[in-house]
């Protein structure tokens, strides 16, 4: 039986969150879902005749920079072309893109896969403008153009990946470089990032490109993979059946989770792209470019190795402190200032911390709990002046409120019981009122002490100093063990 072998190349989408849009003076907003519909908008992202496109210059750098960050050429000159199709949501009848000659090509993106290291080779990563959307309420339909002309990235990649898992582990690392580079936030919720996959399947050993689909519209990993692997599973199907595949556009059910045929495929040559007239071609002198390689942050792979080394740290907690380059920025910030180990700093981020961003669904720089008042708290914990649980009780306080540990402790009272003759009443009292438990342990069952631990720190609220009070139970135990 013939074996087959999937064929996968991605277009990603990411929208750059510069202060304005890409051809005009508009805000870009990050979409809430709650924005008044069409309050970011100008006579030129409505395409009101008469306007013309004046180039955001940033947003042309972190397209640079992020060629540069995929391996690729950048070239001298590039043109922006008009891309023509009618759909409501764009104004022109026609979008701003870039065809012929990109900013960047031929990169590469190495991902990590269970059969090693595999390269992923870019095509081109080239500039354009995002579109408005539409609403359906009921029979009518409405458009919203907030989001049209939002400079948007896209990154094009050769069919070189072989895998649902090996296209997950791809956009997962894009989505990292991205952040880093500060392209964007990477809320995937908020559509900052969308992906598109061609997929096709072919016997193993064949280097020829089948027909494939072109699954649109897949806003999440989830949706990415799984519509991917529906898809490679569907075309075995259907080659197996001794059928044919065609070249068409499908869309992704994410309910069903099943694909559907769109439309057959549109070719380039539907599009009609010719050099955008109002635009002057774009040259990006080798200075620039040099400038920006400079100015490129430390990119995640190298974090990574760097973490490993210089904090000691193991390959499951790098990972998730590497992946959001904030939180990386804040354990190093936390880092340096030289009063916890990296270890116990990575154990609260990733533990505590991180359960409190996702309850209270905020990302690390939106907590009101700076690095300096982390380590602080873990100090007072360290010294014994709250105990473990009490400071992550106050943790929780400090994401709920922005204040700092001390005032916490102040104002609900919750300083560790470290006092020997104040915990040694505490102890004789709860000895007192259980004497079945005491009667046990001088009968040699000392597994009670355990339970009686417990009773004591019930009887304190829990504050009083663990160590302490195993210490003196144990005295006061065997004292009476003796005394009999
Ligand atoms: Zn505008
Ligand atoms: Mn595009």
């Amino acid at each position: 039986m013939t074996r087959y072998e999937p064929v996968i190349g991605l277009e990603v989408h990411a929208q750059i969150h510069t202060a304005s849009k890409m051809f005009c003076r508009c805000p870009v907003v990050e979409d809430t879902g709650d924005l008044e519909p069409n309050t970011y908008v100008c006579p030129v992202c409505t395409a009101m005749p008469g306007t013309l496109p004046v180039i955001n210059r940033r947003a042309v750098e972190l397209t640079i920079m992020t060629g540069l960050a995929l391996n690729c050429e950048i070239l001298p000159v590039s043109r922006f072309a008009r891309k023509s199709y009618f759909y409501p949501d764009l104004p022109k009848g026609y979008q701003i893109s870039q065809h012929a000659l990109p900013l960047a090509r031929d990169g590469y993106l190495e991902i990590e896969t269970e059969n090693g290291t595999r390269r992923v080779r870019i095509d081109n990563v080239h500039l354009e403008e995002d579109t408005g959307k539409l609403f359906h309420v009921g029979n009518v339909s409405l458009v919203d153009f907030n989001r049209a002309g939002v400079p948007l990235i896209e990154i094009v990649t050769k069919p070189d990946m072989r895998s649902a898992e090996e296209v997950r582990a791809f956009a997962v690392k894009l989505r990292e470089i991205l952040i880093y580079l500060g392209v964007n936030s990477g809320d995937m919720e908020k559509g900052v990032m969308r992906f598109e996959a061609s997929v096709s399947v072919r016997p193993v050993g064949s280097d020829e490109l089948m027909p494939r689909h072109e699954i649109k519209n897949l806003n999440s990993f989830r949706a990415l993979a799984r519509a991917v692997a529906y898809e490679i599973e569907q075309q075995i199907r259907v080659l197996e059946g001794g059928g044919q595949v065609t070249q068409e556009t499908m869309g992704w059910d994410d309910a069903r989770g099943v694909t559907y045929t769109q439309r057959t495929k549109e070719y380039a040559h539907d599009y009609r792209y010719f050099p955008e007239p109002d635009l002057p071609p774009l040259e990006v002198g080798r200075e620039w470019v040099e400038s920006l390689r400079r100015q490129l942050p430390e990119l995640p792979d190298a974090r990574r190795a760097r973490f490993r080394a210089e904090y000691g740290l193991g390959d499951f907690e790098t990972e998730l402190l590497v992946a959001d380059r904030a939180v990386a920025d804040y354990f190093e910030a936390a880092v340096s200032l030289g009063k916890t180990s990296p270890k116990t700093l990575a154990n609260w981020i990733t533990g505590d911390l991180f359960r409190l961003m996702k309850e209270t669904k905020r990302r690390i720089d939106e907590i009101p709990v700076s690095p300096e008042g982390l380590v602080d708290l873990i100090q007072r914990v360290e010294e014994g002046a709250v105990n473990l649980n009490t400071g992550r009780e106050i943790l929780e306080e400090m994401v709920a409120t922005g204040k700092e540990a001390r005032q916490i402790i102040e104002e609900k009272g919750l300083a560790q019981i470290s006092d020997e003759a104040a915990l040694r009443g505490i102890i004789e009292q709860v000895l007192d009122q259980h004497p079945a438990q005491v009667e046990q342990y001088v009968g040699g069952k000392t597994q009670v002490a355990g339970w009686l631990m417990g009773q004591v720190m019930k009887a304190t609220k829990g504050r009083a100093n663990p160590q302490l009070v195993r210490r003196l139970l144990n005295e006061a135990l065997e004292a009476r063990r003796k005394g009999r």
